[in-house]
């Protein structure tokens, strides 16, 4: 097996079971490994590290499989992908649509799976697992026994890997056009092959469940819609009116049959920017009782921190606005660049510049399904807060 050796001293986070090895660390790789090929990592001192996938055009030139000597084939992904299947298998029964394998946090990087009812999406995202694309595949298909197994590889971060999206079948019987979910008795249509993500926002499971159960009699203001995730929930817990706004088409489209799918009176849809439809609305003197702020990422690593925190803040600061004495703030984050910590000083400094005395009532993250190994930080990438802004505010 080729090895890539560190510089010295370059061992320390390896040994803190952090997985990825980044190119500055590395002082030599033997022979020649193609791109996924499996490489064993030793310190500058000769001594044994982990075997890992070997990713040549990637800043992170190599990500861990395991930490101890061992082949990598077919059965160990199968008992990585029974192992994520375990974990899961007491914590979600409330949807037939979850997250079975969440990349690293479950010992598998750069692999994605997502169940929807009878079909598995496969989102792979790392040389090493597009290497092994056929024998995840198997391996789902012995352990899960879906339907269908289709692959969206085609996430930005694929690129950085030098690898060619790919989008199209894998196993099994070709999906139906309109694959629908259950989720905690709201049905969704989700679109596998053209959705974001693998077609639907399954990280926010839980942070819907809530909204459902503080909306009722409320005005809700769903900014980011998407394909009505939230809208859904709020008209489901009684909201009086539910506006959405959000720049695609298509998304709102769907989130219109969403909300018609469940038989719930139509959300007020508007197709815009987000910055924009609230400067808009704060010029006419708009408000609501509860506004969910659910933005794409603004910061995907921490270089892009800067300007995101400028877009967070603006458009926090909008909604505090906006919002009525008593009201609700659903906030969320899911930048990778951006911790809790920065997240809840940006809403802070927004609600200081609206002029609003609120709380945060409640601290809100990805599911269950999406576990944080606590040797992989990175993993915590949703954050979310639920404000309240004082009764006698203003
Ligand atoms: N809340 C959704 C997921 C939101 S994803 C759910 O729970 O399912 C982010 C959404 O923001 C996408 O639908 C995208 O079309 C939209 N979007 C991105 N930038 C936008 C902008 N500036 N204004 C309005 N919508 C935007």
């Amino acid at each position: 097996m080729h090895k890539l050796v560190l510089k010295p001293g370059r061992e320390k986070s390896l040994k803190r079971r952090h997985p990825w090895v980044f190119s500055g660390a590395v002082a030599k790789v033997t022979g020649k490994p193609e791109s996924g090929e499996t490489i064993e990592i030793h310190a500058s001192t000769g001594e044994f590290l982990a075997v890992a996938a070997y990713s040549p055009q990637s800043q992170i030139v190599a990500r861990v499989w395991d930490w101890v000597k061992r082949e990598i084939d077919a059965d160990f992904f199968r008992g990585r992908i029974e192992r994520a299947l375990a974990l899961r298998a007491h914590l979600l029964p409330t949807s037939d649509a979850a997250r079975l394998v969440h990349a690293e946090s479950d010992g598998l990087p750069g692999m994605v799976a997502d169940r929807y009812g009878g079909i598995v999406v496969l989102q792979l995202s790392s040389a090493g697992a597009v290497r092994w694309r056929d024998a995840l595949a198997d391996a789902l298909e012995t352990v899960v026994r879906p339907k269908t197994i289709f692959e969206r590889s085609d996430a930005d971060v694929l690129a950085l890997e030098g690898i060619e999206p790919r989008i199209g079948m894998l196993r099994g019987t070709a999906p139906p056009a309109q694959v629908t979910v259950d989720e905690a008795g709201a049905t969704f249509e989700v679109d596998v092959p053209h959705g974001h993500k693998t077609g639907f926002y399954l990280d926010q499971r839980g942070n819907r469940l809530r909204l459902r159960e503080l909306a009722a009699k409320r005005e809700v203001l769903d900014c980011f819609a998407y394909t009505g995730g939230f809208t859904v929930n709020a008209l489901i817990g009684g909201a009086a009116t539910v506006t959405a706004i959000d720049s695609s088409g298509p998304a709102l489209g769907l989130l219109a049959r969403n909300v018609a799918l469940n038989q719930l009176p139509q959300a007020e849809c508007i197709e815009g920017d987000v910055f924009q439809v609230l400067r808009k609305m704060r010029d006419q003197a708009r408000s609501f009782d509860l506004i969910v702020l659910d933005p794409p990422k603004f910061a995907p690593t921490a270089a892009h921190a800067d300007r995101a925190a400028r877009a967070y803040k603006d458009i926090n600061l909008l909604a505090f606005k906006l919002l009525r004495p008593g009201g609700l703030l659903f906030t969320f984050s899911c930048s990778g660049g951006v911790s809790r910590d920065l997240f809840q000083k940006i809403v802070a400094g927004s609600a200081l510049d609206a002029g609003v005395d609120a709380q945060i009532v409640e601290q809100l993250s990805a599911g269950a399904d999406h576990p944080v190994a606590l040797n992989f930080p990175e993993g915590e990438y949703l954050k979310g807060l639920v404000c309240r802004v004082a009764a006698d505010s203003r």
